[in-house]
């Protein structure tokens, strides 16, 4: 009964295999899912230093942080044109946005200088 043994075998390997793809994709998710944990704690080493050089502390990373401090300023830049394009400023001291003819912020009571 050679023949019977050897379908028995093979179609024993078959689900073996079946349950290895299965553990492998598991697996894999598994990886990712802790990549991305690896992600989230780089950025916030990132955060970290970044903070620290605006701060005034020196250190390795500062030509990296120039870069990030260029694109935030031009962040301010476009989002000071949709503010003009909304007829719109910011409040000096909250930062809220209020509309250009409000006097007072209403979300903390600043005056509202209009330049
Ligand atoms: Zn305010």
């Amino acid at each position: 009964m050679a023949f019977f043994d050897d379908v028995k075998k093979f179609g024993k390997n078959i689900t073996e295999k079946g349950k290895d793809v299965i553990e492998i994709t598991k697996l894999n998710s598994q990886i990712s899912t802790e990549k991305d944990k690896i992600k989230d704690f780089y950025v916030k080493i990132g955060e970290q230093v970044y903070k620290a050089y605006k701060a005034g502390e020196s250190s390795v990373y500062d030509e990296t942080c120039a870069q990030i401090k260029e694109i935030e300023l031009k962040i301010e830049e476009l989002s000071n044109k949709v503010l003009e394009l909304k007829n719109a400023s910011k409040c000096s001291n909250c930062g809220a946005e209020v509309t250009k003819d409000t006097a007072f912020c209403p979300k903390c009571g600043n005056k509202i200088i209009n330049g």
